[in-house]
């Protein structure tokens, strides 16, 4: 059944079937969109999730809309969700490929208590401690949101909490003194394990020197979960059109135009929940504010009890360690182990085999007994990292419909879900007591400005990136 032929508007109980291959060399700093209707990235949640859940059809005609979001990923679909739940405002999601088709699809499943990349001691020493102490309550406060919004959606959730794995002795201090710091002054009970402990309680990594265990993190499965949210939404009246992807958007006496290949949409508000697909391309307010980074993946064949056995794998928590270039793993409900970490530095690079290469060594180094295993699933996804290594979910100009929430930089699991309801109240107008940085300011621009905001710069800017990520091998491995 072709979607785009049916009525836009009425209710179809059908996923739009892809209209073009996967595209793995997809570069958000070269490309002007993430394509059209193009299929899902082979990824274990979408090898393992069911057939997806039904959609409204791509645009087929110019229509009008009171709130449109661009993109259907976790930020999107849950900000749609709030706004229906909270506010009564029925939005209409555009998508340009398959729904939730980004990062949201792609990810480790991670939901950890946090937003963005810095630890809580770089929180005080960015903005003190009043606004890091209430940064901490935005997290926890979203910790709670999230489990609240999963509760109904069977997404194989594995609680407990988040164990941090020293991958070297000379970390420990600093994972001491930052643990010291979450209980005493932001009263959350991190706990510090020693080697022994951690190799013979709760997982046999070769690495482990120690670690922090984290009260708060939860396993997700994020196809589950993505097509959970799409379930959701429609529910409450959001319309959602994949395979319409916004190439043209002009702003004229207030109303949004944006153009997709079916029709025009015009629209009184936008929302902007494009993550690390958002192209240069999209509009002049995101022009060079985030810096995509790959990030791959992959999962093996399901372990055998003797190989959990030989690995001591005695827990299903989420696990990441303390590299700046982080290995985040877990054993997952069927017994596989996922590990993923930073990828290539291009799209066009992504595919080559020498990443996929690199996790596999990353795997043996924790699990030598699993040297070798076969790998069932691999793939790659590019994730929102900002400037300041924070995201924001703000509306950029007071006199413009205009908002976005992004920027998470590879912890948008969980954090998105609450994004997703800032983002809501911004758009509901409800946004007055939304008092912490990250809701006040714009994406930044990076500090070398003149080197970085043409695109003409884009390999200056990998060129630096490349040079950081061997700066960081040597800090995580050698120094
Ligand atoms: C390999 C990998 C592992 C990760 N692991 C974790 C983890 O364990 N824990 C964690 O917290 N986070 C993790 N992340 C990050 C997490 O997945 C993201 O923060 C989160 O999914 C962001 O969701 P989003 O909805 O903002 O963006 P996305 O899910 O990326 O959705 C953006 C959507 O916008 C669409 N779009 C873009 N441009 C247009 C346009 N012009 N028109 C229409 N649609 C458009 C795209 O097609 C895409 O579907 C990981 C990311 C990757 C890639």
């Amino acid at each position: 059944m072709d979607l785009a032929d049916k009525e836009v508007g009425r209710t179809l109980n059908a996923a739009t079937a892809p209209r073009a291959d996967y595209d793995p060399a997809y570069d958000p700093l070269l490309d002007s969109t993430p394509g059209q209707g193009r299929d899902y990235a082979p990824s274990y949640w979408i090898g393992t999730a069911g057939e997806p859940p039904g959609d409204d059809g791509p645009v087929t005609q110019d229509m009008d809309a009171d709130v449109v979001i661009i993109g259907s990923g976790f930020t999107g679909l849950t900000t749609a969700i709030f706004l229906a739940q909270e506010y009564g405002i029925k939005a209409t999601v555009l998508e340009a490929n398959r729904t939730a088709w980004g990062c949201s699809t792609r990810n480790g499943g991670q939901a950890q208590c946090a937003s963005g990349r810095l630890k809580r001691s770089q929180w005080i020493s960015r903005w003190g401690l009043d606004t890091a102490l209430k940064m901490h309550r935005e997290c926890v406060e979203g910790m709670e949101n999230f489990k609240e919004l999963i509760k109904d959606i069977d997404c194989d959730p594995q609680p407990g909490g988040h164990l941090y794995v020293a991958h070297r002795a000379k970390v420990m201090p600093a994972l001491e003194k930052e643990a010291a710091l979450l209980r005493e002054t932001f009263g959350y009970n991190a706990r510090i394990l020693d080697a022994q402990t951690v190799r013979n309680e709760w997982v046999g990594d070769h690495e482990a020197h120690g670690a922090m265990h984290e009260p708060e993190g939860i396993g997700i499965h994020a196809a589950k979960l993505a097509f959970g949210y799409l379930k959701k939404a429609r529910a409450l009246g959001v319309k959602v059109h994949p395979a319409s992807p916004v190439q043209g958007w002009e702003t004229r006496n207030g109303q949004h135009y944006l153009r997709t290949p079916g029709g025009v949409v015009r629209a009184r508000a936008v929302g902007v929940a494009t993550g690390g697909y958002t192209a240069n391309a999209l509009n002049p307010e995101f022009r060079n504010r985030l810096f995509p980074i790959l990030s791959n993946s992959m999962v093996t064949r399901p372990l055998t009890a003797a190989e959990i056995e030989a690995c001591n794998i005695r827990t299903h928590q989420v696990l990441t360690d303390t590299r700046v270039l982080r290995n985040y793993y877990r054993l997952l409900p069927d017994n596989r182990l996922q590990i993923g970490s930073r990828s290539a530095i291009s799209g066009r690079d992504a595919p080559q085999e020498q990443y996929r290469r690199s996790l596999e060594d990353g795997l043996a180094r924790k699990f030598p007994a699993l040297k070798g295993i076969q790998i069932d699933y691999s793939w790659w996804g590019w994730v929102d990292v900002s400037h300041d290594m924070m995201p924001r979910i703000v509306q950029p100009n007071k006199n413009e419909t205009l908002y976005y929430a992004m920027g998470y930089g590879g912890n948008g699991v969980m954090y998105s879900a609450q994004a997703g309801r800032r983002l809501a109240q911004l758009i509901a107008g409800k946004g007055g007591e939304l008092d912490l940085p990250i809701f006040q300011s714009r994406l930044p621009f990076p500090n070398v400005r003149e080197m970085v905001t043409s695109e003409a710069f884009a390999p200056f800017r990998r060129f630096g990136q490349r040079f950081l990520y061997r700066w960081y091998y040597l800090k995580d491995e050698v120094l």
